[in-house]
């Protein structure tokens, strides 16, 4: 199966495609392949077995074509859409490999607000079932709304490329006890921390967090809290558990 990482920039994308590689690899002796689809990275804590890199990065793109950073990435989506037969054609993604871990870019540009990032998924899927794993940064949680906003967008994102998505929450390490109530509530009672949100916010934007919740209930699978640290490797049991249910096809995610 393909394993796609997404999520905003600096959630720990790639720190988690890194420890969840080693991870597997150490405690449970599968084969893992590691993709970069991330032009703009520059230094990887793994080391890929294909690399867009390779064929352009963002610090090219924004010589080549006198382009600033925003720029560049959605000529990088373009980029994508142009070499993704080329890139499928790579052997790593018809490899034997038990799964493919794919580190995305935060610059949602190329998965979530363009076209290109989701074609390229639904070319993989011809190959491979694939499973996108949304990371949203638990050090948020001071901020529910900012977390409540950046968990709605996996929402999206599962609406835009009809895979199936699941969230996981990163940096767990960096979360108080307090702050851990909060993530959960979000993740199991959606309804109870949007009031919660919206009491603080009022007027019509705390109406509108009220009736967004309520499409998170009617969409959101009733997911059991997946909390992680790629730093401290906690969680990555039950998140190895979560992409094997899914892989099986065995559990209903509850
Ligand atoms: P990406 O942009 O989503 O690929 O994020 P990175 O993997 O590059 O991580 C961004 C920053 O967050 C880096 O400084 C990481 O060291 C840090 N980071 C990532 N995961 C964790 C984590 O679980 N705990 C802590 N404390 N820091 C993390
Ligand atoms: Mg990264």
């Amino acid at each position: 199966m393909f394993v796609v990482f997404a999520g905003t920039a600096g959630s720990g994308k790639s720190s988690l495609v890194a420890s969840f590689s080693d991870w597997i690899r150490k405690e449970v002796g599968l084969k893992i392949s590691v993709v970069n689809l991330d032009p703009g990275a520059e230094a990887l804590p793994y080391q890929p077995d294909f690399d867009i890199r390779q064929l352009f990065t963002i610090r090219e793109i924004m010589q080549k074509y006198g382009l600033g950073p925003n720029g560049a990435f959605l000529k990088a989506a373009e980029l994508l859409g142009e070499y993704s037969r080329e890139i499928i054609r790579h052997k790593v993604f018809r490899s034997f490999s038990d799964y493919i871990l794919i580190d995305t870019p935060g610059q949602l540009e190329m998965f979530l607000f363009r076209p290109e990032g989701t074609q390229f998924l639904k070319k993989l899927e011809r190959l491979r079932p694939v499973l996108i794993v949304y990371i949203v940064d638990g050090s948020l949680a001071p901020h529910p709304e900012d977390l409540l906003t950046s968990y709605m967008l996996s929402l999206m994102l599962q609406a835009k490329s009809e895979l199936q998505v699941v969230t996981v929450i990163n940096k767990v390490d960096l979360v108080s006890e307090e702050d851990m109530k909060t993530i959960r509530l979000l993740i199991e009672n959606p309804e109870e921390f949007a009031k919660s949100v919206a009491d603080k916010v009022g007027g019509i934007a705390g109406d509108m967090i009220m009736d967004l919740i309520k499409i998170v209930e009617m969409y959101a699978p009733p997911e059991r809290a997946i909390l992680v640290s790629a730093k401290t490797k906690e969680g990555l049991r039950e998140l190895y558990d979560l992409v094997h249910e899914v892989y099986c096809s065995c559990g209903d995610l509850t």
